[in-house]
């Protein structure tokens, strides 16, 4: 006889315990609480220190402070025709005063009366009166429950509408009576002995004795999560590591040779060092998984193509995938040139553009065997999102290289290496990621970094300047027109689709040809077809057209070293990153560039955010910066799908946890 699984209280549904009806199991739903367990990780959104109260009279203006009195009189107003309201109560300590405001929510009258005593938290906005404007509020009953809320450090939870903040208190204060001797450390035989045992912690957590408590308890958690995380990454490793053979792909640099005779500067020591990496990884027993981050300009190409070269010298081909269309023609053509004389095919596929290789070993010659028998000869084949879409195969798969690998999501990495049989794997980011993002997104990745730039470069000077110094960038700007060299301006459009958008750069297109006559100006952005991008950018290349207004759409991959002058207009809308991304298309040549942000810059932190890129063009810098000022989230942008939810690891300041988790997992789950 089979036991039944032992049931873990943890899991058992919130509405089997006391005094949860089927509204208030709503409400918790409304917050993803749906277990016990759930319910006692409900992360406080901040500890409120009850043992002491501040007096009234010492509220300083701009800080945000709690303090206790009772309700000495309260009432609505209503003004414009009764569209509007403001209700407010006074509050008395014995030492003054507080006006507590709410304006257009008239039914907070019926929360409060007169002799209520009241706990509030909030901004004190003025002094004359004392006031605070929608502060957190929260009655005082009478009652032995009392001891939960009072004279000790209580949680503040996020909640939803309904729900009020003692009830939930004191369901989990319950909850962790009867449970909490029930939670066990996830991870057993993972010695974790400076922090508190994770019973301990989903006690401090909502619960401390002291303040410090409830960041220690932050950091078990965030550990625990972490681990989880980082122990999953080393078991996908693992798994490939048991089932894959690598494919030999060392190459014999009979056709490197050569490329390199052909270009026309020598490699730095970085991209010569990073190559050594590849080949090693290219010849090993191992599949290789490698993340190659290089600042923008680093020269991540050429190594990409040597890389390219090692797998073709060994008689497998190579998929290159690029985010955008733009970027994907970009390196076709680049392939194109340096594949060619070696008798190389490169093939194009994006979603707009088939071309097939020039040698005869196109994709159509590398799905069947060539119609004399042989083999199909291994080539390269460049393109965007197409190639990981049904359909598309190639023979011989042995490496798949993804450009600006932050642009896609893990599953459609993994969708294009499933396109053969465990092929190499080497992702190129521009976008210096932060350390934690790093090593949380690409925890199963190794990683080598080109940290040098080739020589040669001019300066790139960073100016940012408001709508009111146009006059005056237009001058330079013609100035700089007339000396030879060309501009990039860059408009932002929050949704190409938009066909407002549309019309506000067109609009922006005879601006400029007005501000900068008789210069010759292209437009390029996303809704164009393939055949008009290429005759802008061609016209551009080729400096018959002078100035190209773009939307982001050049973000990535345009190269031309003539162009010095980078304005980009309602700055404060892009993230740094993006921006620094999009400085990274001048200062290619010997010229000296200029990046010129224009920007409505209303509060000191917008400002504040801008000057990072006058002060430095390191990328990592910024990034980190960048992370710190919009949270994870934005950083990567909607894109991103690798990156899991953390409930209380917080990745712009955890970097050492991260690395912990990292270094335990690698440590712990080769015994297992
Ligand atoms: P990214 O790392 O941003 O992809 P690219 O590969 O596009 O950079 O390289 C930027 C420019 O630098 C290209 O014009 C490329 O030809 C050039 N370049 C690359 N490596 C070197 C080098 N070692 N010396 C001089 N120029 C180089
Ligand atoms: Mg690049």
């Amino acid at each position: 006889m089979t036991q039944p699984e032992p049931v873990n209280p943890l899991q058992a549904p919130l509405p089997s315990l006391r005094g949860i009806g089927s509204e208030r199991a709503a409400q918790l739903a409304r917050l993803e609480l749906f277990t016990v367990g759930d319910l006692l990780l409900h992360r406080p959104r901040r500890q409120e220190d009850r043992r002491q109260w501040k007096a009234i009279r010492q509220l300083s203006a701009g800080e945000a402070a709690s303090v206790r009195g009772t309700i000495v009189a309260h009432g609505l107003k209503r003004f414009r025709k009764g569209t509007q309201s403001v209700y407010e109560f006074i509050l008395d300590d014995g030492s003054a005063r507080l006006h507590c405001r709410w304006w257009n929510l008239p039914f907070m009258q019926h929360y409060f009366k007169v002799g209520d005593e009241v706990m509030v938290y909030g901004k004190t906005i003025g002094l004359k009166p004392r006031t605070m404007d929608h502060p957190e509020t929260e009655v005082i009953e009478t009652g032995e429950e009392n001891s939960i809320h009072l004279n000790r450090i209580v949680p503040i939870y996020p909640l939803t509408e309904g729900l009020p903040q003692r009830w939930l208190r004191a369901l989990i204060w319950r909850t962790l009576a009867e449970f909490g001797a029930g939670i066990a450390d996830c991870h057993p035989g993972i010695p974790v002995i400076d922090l508190p045992s994770r019973a301990q912690a989903v006690h401090d957590l909502h619960f401390p004795a002291e303040l410090a408590e409830f960041e220690r308890a932050r950091q078990r958690l965030a550990l625990d999560e972490l681990l989880d995380f980082q122990l999953e990454i080393q078991r996908r490793r693992q798994a490939l590591q048991r089932n894959a053979r690598a494919l030999p792909c060392g190459g014999d640099n009979r056709l490197i040779r050569p490329l390199l005779k052909q270009l026309k500067f020598t490699l730095t020591e970085a991209q010569a060092r990073v190559l050594r990496e590849l080949r090693r990884d290219l010849a090993g027993d191992q599949p290789m998984r490698r993340l190659l981050q290089g600042d923008v300009g680093s020269g991540k190409t050429v190594v990409a193509g040597c890389c390219a070269l090692m797998a073709i010298e060994s008689g497998f081909s190579v998929a290159l995938m690029a985010p955008t269309e733009v970027l994907a023609e970009q390196h076709y053509r680049t392939f194109q040139g340096w594949f060619a004389p070696l008798g190389i095919g490169v093939a194009l596929q994006t979603g707009s553009r088939k071309l097939p290789a020039n040698q005869g070993s196109g994709l159509a010659a590398a799905k069947q065997p060539a119609s004399d028998g042989s083999p199909a000869a291994p080539h390269l084949v460049v393109g965007t999102h197409a190639l990981i879409e049904d359909g598309f195969g190639l023979e011989k798969l042995g490496l798949v290289i993804i450009d600006e690998q932050h642009k896609f999501g893990v599953t459609q990495r993994e969708k294009l290496v499933r396109k053969g049989i465990y092929p190499h794997l080497l992702v190129m980011t521009a976008t210096p990621i932060p350390r934690t993002l790093g090593l949380t997104l690409y925890g199963d990745l190794d990683c080598s970094v080109l940290d040098q730039m080739p020589p040669g470069r001019g300066r790139v000077r960073t100016y940012v300047r408001s709508a009111a110094a146009m006059p005056k960038v237009w001058e330079f700007v013609r100035g700089k027109l007339a000396e030879g060299r060309q501009a990039y301006v860059v408009y932002p459009l929050i949704d190409e689709s938009e066909k407002a958008g549309l019309k506000a750069v067109t609009a922006e297109y005879e601006n400029l040809e007005k501000q900068l006559t008789p210069w010759k100006i292209g437009l390029l952005h996303g809704r164009l077809s393939a055949e008009a991008k290429d005759r802008v950018l061609d016209g551009f290349r080729a400096g018959e057209l002078h100035v190209l207004l773009a939307t982001t759409v050049i973000e990535v991959g345009i190269d031309v070293a003539n162009a010095t002058i980078m304005l980009i207009e309602n700055a404060e809308r892009f993230g740094l990153a993006q921006l620094h991304q999009l400085r990274g298309r001048i200062g290619r040549g010997a010229h000296e560039s200029f990046c010129i942000l224009v920007a409505d810059l209303k509060t000191p932190v917008a400002r504040e955010r801008l000057q990072v890129l006058e002060e430095t063009v390191d990328g990592f810098r910024i990034a980190e910066a960048d992370l710190q000022l919009r949270g994870p989230g934005e950083f990567l942008g909607q894109q991103q799908s690798g990156l899991p939810r953390f409930r209380f690891a917080e990745l712009a300041r955890d970097l050492a946890l991260v690395e912990r988790a990292r270094g335990l997992a690698k440590a712990y789950s080769t015994r297992a």
